[in-house]
């Protein structure tokens, strides 16, 4: 488990550095399309990488329920830029550009109140399916986030945004984030009770 760790956070940190060069920096860089296609695909693919490495503490879910989590993981994580497209009221990709206000998916404060709620109810009603999902969703914000923060830092609402974060930092941030969240996810845990957790395996 401890080699799988290992390659986990070094691919996460080649993903970066590999995907920053190929959005900004090669020949197709200039073309808005092959930009967010990439940019998008390199957000999916930190989210996955995260997701794995995630699951590669002890977490003690089902193989099917690892799957369907990480999955999901990495379509949020890069799903968060569908809201350019809602700040800009348009679909199309010039006038993405034009928009200076980021949107409400990249504001960090909404997305630790929302898992400040979620954690909340997770608890009261020892739902571990909202637990773990909670988990996915922190994952899939915080690598997105953090990987925009490099160029724009953090919009943390109503203090504003923080200085864009340096390369290294980031990366730095991305390779530890995940195996941080998991043993918070341990310790944090919920006590459950057996019905809930037959609930947990029919839907997951
Ligand atoms: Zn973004």
């Amino acid at each position: 488990m401890k080699l799988i760790r290992i390659i986990l956070t070094i691919s996460i940190c080649a993903t970066a550095l590999i995907g920053d060069y190929i959005v900004f920096k090669s020949k197709y860089s200039e073309s808005l399309v092959f930009r967010a296609f990439a940019d998008s695909t390199v957000h999916a693919s930190i989210g996955f990488l995260s997701a794995v490495q995630f699951f590669s503490h002890e977490i003690g879910l089902t193989d099917q329920a690892r799957l369907y989590n990480i999955a999901f993981c990495t379509i949020i994580s890069s799903l968060i830029d569908v809201d350019h497209f809602i700040a800009a009221r348009s679909f199309r990709l010039k006038d993405l550009t034009k928009v200076k206000e980021r949107g409400i998916f990249h504001c960090t404060s909404y997305w630790i109140l929302l898992k400040t709620v979620l954690l909340i109810y997770s608890h009261i009603t020892r739902r571990l399916d909202i637990y773990i999902l909670t988990f996915m969703l922190t994952l899939a914000y915080t690598s997105h986030h953090v990987r925009d923060a490099n160029r724009r830092g953090l919009w943390l609402y109503p203090f504003g945004h923080t200085p864009p974060f340096s390369k290294y930092f980031y990366i730095f941030l991305l390779m530890i984030l995940p195996s941080i969240f998991a043993y918070l996810y341990i310790v944090m845990k919920p006590a459950v009770h057996k019905q809930t957790v037959r609930y947990y395996d029919s839907i997951v």
